[in-house]
């Protein structure tokens, strides 16, 4: 018997993944956890039936998260990652030997748990001697914080439950406060193509608070539409001017999308991105 998981990704357009094992589910207070084995992307976290992760693209994500805004700061020292329980955005902060601390802030503690057991590959870096993870609410860990931080990532899943406030202006005005004078922050923003409201309304948020805002693109097979969108609020640095002149360099670290020229390149939008922005 062959056994599928389909994930609604929006009203009308469903993606379905031949799964070899379940490996894992349960319930936690904040949301449900699945781990599976399929057959195209290899392992996959799902939560509340929307896919995470998979081990064939993660890197995509991870990495240009992760590289595109720490690259451009010059002399970035002290970073937070709010979500990304899986583990795969610390795995690449942590990358950055210049870098003093890491901080993580994860609402589900069940979350790093699963990864560390299952996805090992992304879950590789928790224990490392700069980093600090901490569970509780993103939101109200922030509110709390003032010109603490260089770079801020925001790696939440989709703009709904615990993580709906992850998305609005009030959590970008935090994110403001927290930064240092020269700091910046990137956020997953959903799809140009299905979610284009949501861009239009962080976009505005972030462009009413920062001096500089922009969004870049990559593309992530397993995220709906495949077409996927960040936004960059920063106070002083322009992502889009490319990796500063001081960044580390990061072509000897073994990375399979970020390069000095893909961090340009994704922050070229086409015309209908573009409009998004207007
Ligand atoms: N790459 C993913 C995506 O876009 O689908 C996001 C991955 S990561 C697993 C998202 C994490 O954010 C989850 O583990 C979830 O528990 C966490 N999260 C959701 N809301 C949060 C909040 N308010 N504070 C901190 N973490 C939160």
């Amino acid at each position: 018997m062959e056994v599928w998981f389909t994930e609604l990704q929006c009203s009308g357009l469903k993606i379905t993944c031949k799964v070899l094992q379940t490996l894992h589910r349960e319930i936690t207070p904040f949301q449900e956890i699945a781990v599976l084995d399929t057959e195209l992307y290899g392992r996959m976290l799902v939560l509340d039936g929307a896919i995470q992760t998979t081990i064939a693209d993660e890197f995509v994500y991870h990495e240009m998260l992760a590289h595109v805004p720490i690259c451009t700061h010059p002399a970035p020292k002290d970073v937070l990652i709010i979500g990304g329980g899986d583990g795969g955005c610390a795995r690449e902060v942590l990358r950055h030997q210049q870098l003093n601390s890491v901080t993580q802030v994860e609402i589900d503690q069940r979350v790093v748990d699963v990864s560390r057991h299952f996805l090992p590959e992304l879950a590789c870096s928790f224990d490392n001697h700069r980093m600090s993870l901490r569970f509780e609410d993103g939101i109200a860990f922030i509110k709390e914080r003032e010109a603490s931080f260089d770079v801020i990532l925001v790696d939440a899943p989709d703009p709904v439950g615990v993580a709906a406030g992850l998305f609005s202006q009030e959590f970008y005005e935090s994110v403001y406060r927290a930064l240092r004078p020269d700091g910046l922050f990137a956020a997953q923003t959903e799809s140009p193509f299905l979610n284009k409201e949501l861009i239009k309304r962080v976009y505005g948020s972030v462009r009413g608070i920062f001096p500089i805002a922009r969004l870049y693109l990559a593309n992530i097979p397993t995220y709906p539409s495949g077409l996927w969108s960040f936004t960059v609020g920063s106070k002083r640095y322009d992502p889009a001017q490319g990796p500063a002149s001081a960044a580390e360099d990061m072509s000897n670290q073994g990375l399979r999308y970020y390069t000095p020229e893909v961090h340009q390149a994704a922050f070229i939008l086409p015309q209908f991105a573009q409009a998004l922005l207007k």
